[in-house]
Parts: C-alpha cells; sequence; structure tokens
C-alpha cells in the first residue's frame, strides 16, 4: 500500500500516530489532525529521506517498512493491535555485559523465558500480548532532553576505547561499566520505552481501555543523572520517556512511581524543579546511593513534586499495602497525572542478593493491579512500566510474570512462588511511623 494512498480509518490514525513522532521532528504531534499529520510525513520523507515507504496491514496490525534511495531496507514498526492488553517490548543489551555482575545479560532473557513458561507471550495469548519488535533506537535529540549532550557525546566517544580494552568503567560516583557496544544498546532501551508511550497513547485515543505497556529493558536507567552514568544505569530511561510524553504528545502532567528498592536518584534531580512530573519513591533506608529522604520533597517551582519514602529494613507486603493505600494512591489522585510511568525495580524482593527488604511476587502483583487501577482511573489506562533492578533470577521472572497477570486480571500465581516460611516478622510500628511522617509532610 502507497503512503499516499493510505485511507482516513482508524487503522491508518493509529499508523501514523506511532510512527511520526519517532522520525519526523513534529512538536504536539497529537495537536494535528489525520491529513496534517499525513502531509508532514509525505513532505518529510519526500524532501529530507526520500524513502519508499510501504505499509502492510494483517489481521489486526500493521508494519511500516521503507527503503531509501540506495536500496537501504529499514524495517520500522510493527504496530499493535486495538485489542491488546499488554504490549512489551524487549532489549536484552546482550554486548554489555561484564561477567559475575548482578546487572548481568542473563536478566531479560530470565524473564522472556519465564513468561513462555507460564503462557504469557503472544504464542499463547494471541494478540491479547503483543511484543513490539523493531522498534527504533531512541535519538540523541530523545536523549539530551534528560542528559547534557556532552555526556551522551563523551560515551558514544569512548565506545573505541571499549572495543581496544573490551571493557572500561565510565563513571567514578558508582560502578558502572561499559563495553563496545553499551552506547548503541543504551539507546535501544531506551527506545523500547519510547515505542511503548507511542503505543499506548495513540490506543488511549481511541479507547477506553488501552493497553498497559512494560520496557524489559537494560541497562537499566533510574540511578543516571543529568551529567552522567550511575549505578549500572547509563541513560534514565524513564526520564527520556517522561520527556517525550510531554513534548511529543503534549502529556503535560507525568507521575512517575519508582518502586525500586533503591532510590531513584537520577530521575529525581531531572525533574527536581519541575512541577509537572510528580516523583514518588519508595527505596530502602540507607541503602545505594543514599540519597531520598524523607525532607527531599522537590525545590522551586517543583517544591512537594517529589515524595521520598524510605522503609525501614525488613519492610514487606504490609507496610507496601499501607504505603499505596495511604501515600500513592491519594498523591495520583491530587496531582491528576496525563500518564503514569513506573520504574519498576524488582530488588526489594526477600530473596534479591542487593538489599534487605520483604516484597514477595504477591507485594508486585498487588502494585501492578493497583497502578493499572489508577491510571485508569485518573489518565485513560495510560501506563507504561520500565524494568530497573531485580537481581536474584528467580524472583525477578516469577514477579514479572505475577505482574503480567495483574495486567490481564488472572489470579496471582503468588501461593506458588512465594515461600512464607523465610519471611521474619515485618517493623510495622517504625514502618507506620515513616508513613506517618511523609503524610503529614505532604498534607495528604
Ligand atoms: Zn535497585
Amino acid at each position: 500500500m502507497e503512503l499516499r494512498a493510505l485511507p482516513s480509518s482508524a487503522l491508518s490514525e493509529h499508523l501514523i500516530s506511532c510512527f511520526v513522532p519517532r522520525y519526523i521532528k513534529i512538536k504536539n504531534i497529537c495537536k494535528l489532525n489525520l491529513e496534517e499529520k499525513a502531509a508532514a510525513m509525505r513532505r518529510s520523507f519526500d524532501q529530507l529521506l526520500r524513502f519508499n515507504l510501504r505499509c502492510s496491514a494483517k489481521g489486526d496490525s500493521a508494519t511500516v517498512s521503507a527503503s531509501n534511495a540506495h536500496g537501504m531496507e529499514l524495517s520500522f514498526s510493527n504496530i499493535p493491535p486495538h485489542d491488546a492488553r499488554i504490549l512489551y517490548s524487549v532489549a536484552p543489551s546482550m554486548g554489555h555485559n561484564k561477567e559475575n555482575h548482578p546487572e548481568s545479560n542473563l536478566r531479560v532473557p530470565a524473564i522472556v523465558n519465564a513468561l513462555e513458561a507460564f503462557e504469557l507471550t503472544s504464542k499463547y495469548r494471541g494478540l491479547e500480548v503483543f511484543e513490539m519488535q523493531n522498534f527504533p533506537p531512541a535519538s540523541v535529540d530523545d536523549i539530551a532532553r534528560v542528559h547534557a549532550r556532552a555526556y551522551v557525546a563523551g560515551l558514544e566517544k569512548a565506545m573505541s576505547k571499549a572495543t581496544d580494552e573490551g571493557i572500561i568503567f565510565i563513571d567514578g560516583s558508582g560502578p558502572t561499566y561499559a563495553t563496545e557496544t553499551t552506547f548503541q544498546e543504551s539507546l535501544i532501551a531506551a527506545g523500547a520505552g519510547l515505542s511503548l508511550v507511542d503505543s499506548v497513547v495513540s490506543a488511549s485515543i481511541n479507547s477506553p481501555n488501552p493497553p498497559i505497556g512494560f520496557a524489559l529493558i537494560r541497562p537499566p536507567g533510574h540511578h543516571a543523572i543529568p551529567n552522567g552514568p550511575m549505578g549500572f544505569c547509563v541513560f534514565g530511561n524513564i526520564a527520556v520517556a517522561a520527556r517525550y510524553a510531554q513534548h511529543v504528545h503534549g502529556l503535560s502532567r507525568v507521575l512517575i512511581i519508582d518502586f525500586d528498592v533503591h532510590h531513584g536518584n537520577g530521575t529525581c534531580d531531572a525533574f527536581y524543579d519541575d512541577p509537572n512530573v510528580f516523583f514518588l519513591s519508595t527505596h530502602q533506608v540507607g541503602s545505594y546511593p543514599g540519597t531520598g529522604k524523607i525532607e527531599q520533597v522537590g525545590q522551586g517551582k517543583g517544591e512537594g513534586t517529589t515524595l521520598n519514602l524510605p522503609l525501614p529494613g525488613g519492610s514487606g507486603d504490609y507496610a507496601m499495602r499501607c504505603v499505596f493505600d495511604e501515600v500513592i494512591a491519594p498523591c495520583a489522585q491530587r496531582f491528576k497525572p496525563d500518564i503514569i510511568l513506573v520504574s519498576a525495580g524488582y530488588d526489594a524482593h526477600v530473596l534479591d542478593p542487593l538489599a534487605g527488604l520483604q516484597f514477595t511476587a504477591g507485594t508486585y502483583y498487588m502494585l501492578a493491579s493497583s497502578i493499572k487501577q489508577l491510571a485508569k482511573e485518573l489518565c485513560k489506562g495510560r501506563c507504561v512500566f520500565f524494568l530497573e533492578g531485580g537481581y536474584n533470577l528467580q524472583s525477578l521472572s516469577h514477579s514479572v510474570v505475577d505482574t503480567f497477570r495483574a495486567f490481564l486480571g488472572e489470579p496471582s500465581l503468588a501461593p506458588e512462588f512465594d515461600d512464607p516460611a523465610i519471611l521474619y516478622e515485618e517493623p510495622l510500628s517504625k514502618a507506620k511511623q515513616v508513613i506517618q511522617k511523609v503524610k503529614h509532610l505532604h498534607s495528604l
């Protein structure tokens, strides 16, 4: 099908909404009507790239592919079906790896294998669970909405040193390694999140129940600060997606919920004075990197739109349920976001080797289903999860399986996954004191 012959149908609207923002620099694409989008797309490609675009539809899904004047083939995007309930993208960064490092290239394949084993992939679920493939990497401009261009350029330059030396350390303030593929693979990981934002936002225009997105990506992102990498993180995937949602889709108010066991200091820094991005982090008190104190509430116009809740070591399912009901839900309801993005770290699990909280698969099931419900209530269901930490491959993959089941509204498999015998008593009175203090500070 020729692009210039695209019909004014729901399919082409959906296709253009997913496709245009990533390739053509148009601010606030959502404000254009269908004809304007198609015209902009034709103009840009005719004048700048001279691609031969082909759009094909199969069943309820569509694909865009193209070749340029030199015959170079480019395959762009799978356009998700309208009735998908989960969209996910996979960026395992196989070349970004260091022997015996907890943030290893085994993590994403372990999750994908578990999804397969528990019949949660499209092979078993048809169009209900859809994997986005051939998504484009994030551009340097996308990354530069959060990170200093000098850092991005410096990292790209460092790749030749990494090629010579095999592995290098790219940061003095946290143990972050790089290999010769780190730069490119980190762009792909960030791009995986942006494609999900495109698709979820686009689906929310036509459906009251759009799919929820999950970017199964690494390297993780929430420690990466605007000026550099930190704590296994290269680019702030979720921060880049938040700015992208604002800039490209015109969604001005973004809520970021970060339930990784560590404080998402990079995301926190990126939006510390921004009143339109609410950053809410739960983490273990005293854990890496030591930031995220209750008193850190944002500054300037952003005062009050950062909420840090450091939980005492040993906190688990009960404490987190209280946190959700008494802090996360009322905060979200008051802020009224246009989209909810989630830094989904699974290292607060009781079996995780890097920390000392006592979450279980059941805790993650509760969080996934409650956050999905919040998104439905507050922002037309627009919600995308981003993988952050989680270093015990079994508890990581089981917890993501239960997250998917929560998204689908199917019963939790926690009784099968969790062993209550390994849990010890939660420090409930201490946890409640912290919750009360946060509620007081934020007038909740
Ligand atoms: Zn973590």
